[in-house]
């Protein structure tokens, strides 16, 4: 739309828009511009149509396989605010907490930590997506009703795991954010379901999933009129196996090159080692990352899940420090 278009005419445009059967606009409003995306198959007569609209400036094809995720849509960043975060901003958030919540005890401590340390919200898993059936698959609904308390008690909000696509309103119920695993990211049911929320979804990326694929998993909650999406690089299947995967830090440039969503990197699950995990945040960090997320544990040793990539209580401050000094000594651009 022309820059002063009036909230009139974009109306009638989206109404236009939405009278062709199969065509849906999705409205994006930033400082400069409105920019109206059409979903669906526009024929030349429609575009015809649109551009003699009055308030009309131009009608862009995007010919790319994304459309809702892309900076041709939308140009400025995509802000997410969650309690006292703001993801996708000038400062990386920091998302801590264990893998998976095992007990009372072991997540308050692991919350209070995570707090006095800064990091803006908590993670924790209840549903825990495993490779083998006899590992531990989490607390499900009594580690939900655990993490709304902590959530409650430290004041911090919080984000968890949701697998089917049956738990999505219940999982929305307890959680800020809701988390979409590399296993899952190409369940497009789920997809669908966690589209119909309106509240922040934290995408991962799946293990092997190109950056059209990853984008395009993230069109299916765009589409759904969720606009709130995190992508997160967590680590991609390579030849390399000493690392459990190996990360990619080339996706952070390249997803803020092409689209608008904020993106943050998971240095634990990608690389599976504690001692890995701080170097490759102050990486991420320093490639542009809007943050990342991390397994604190108070004994990593005993952890239930993930024990070898979790970080004890001194190693995640030692953490936090320095992520600190790199993202001051960044802080340029979003
Ligand atoms: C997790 O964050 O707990 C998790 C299982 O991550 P991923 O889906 O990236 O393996
Ligand atoms: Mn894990």
């Amino acid at each position: 739309m022309k820059s002063g278009s009036t909230a009139a005419q974009i109306d009638a445009v989206k109404i236009r828009i939405e009278s062709h059967p199969g065509l849906q606009g999705h409205l994006s409003v930033g400082a400069e511009r409105t920019v109206i995306g059409v979903v669906g198959q526009i024929t030349p007569e429609v575009q015809f149509e649109m551009e003699r609209m009055s308030g009309v400036m131009e009608v862009v094809r995007i010919s790319r396989p994304s459309k809702l995720s892309t900076r041709e849509f939308k140009e400025e960043n995509t802000t997410i605010v969650v309690g006292d975060a703001v993801i996708g901003g000038r400062e990386p958030v920091v998302i801590a907490g264990p893998c998976a919540i095992e007990s009372e005890e072991q997540l308050m401590a692991t919350a209070k930590i995570v707090k006095e340390e800064g990091a803006q919200i908590l993670r924790g898993g209840a549903f825990k997506p495993r490779t083998s059936p006899y590992s531990f698959r989490g607390l499900g609904v009594t580690g939900l009703k655990m993490l709304r308390e902590a959530s409650k008690e430290f004041n911090i909000p919080v984000v968890t795991e949701v697998m089917s696509p049956e738990d999505v309103d219940m999982v929305a119920s307890y959680a800020d954010i809701l988390q979409i695993g590399t296993r899952n990211s190409q369940n497009f049911n789920l997809l669908e379901e966690v589209g119909k929320l309106r509240k922040p979804i934290l995408l991962k990326r799946g293990f092997s999933q190109s950056y059209e694929e990853w984008l395009l998993a993230a069109e299916y909650i765009l589409y759904g009129g969720n606009s709130q999406v995190i992508l997160c690089e967590r680590g991609i299947r390579t030849f390399e196996q000493y690392t459990r995967f190996t990360v990619d830090l080339a996706a952070v440039p390249v997803i803020k090159k092409l689209s608008h969503l904020p993106i943050i990197v998971d240095p634990s699950h990608s690389t599976g080692m504690w001692e890995l995990v701080t170097p490759i945040s102050l990486g991420s960090i320093a490639v542009g990352a809007h943050g990342i997320i991390l397994d604190v544990h108070p004994d990593p040793t005993s952890a239930k899940c993930d024990a070898a990539q979790a970080l004890s209580f001194d190693n995640f401050r030692n953490l936090t420090k320095r992520v600190r000094a790199v993202s001051e000594a960044i802080l340029s651009e979003a």
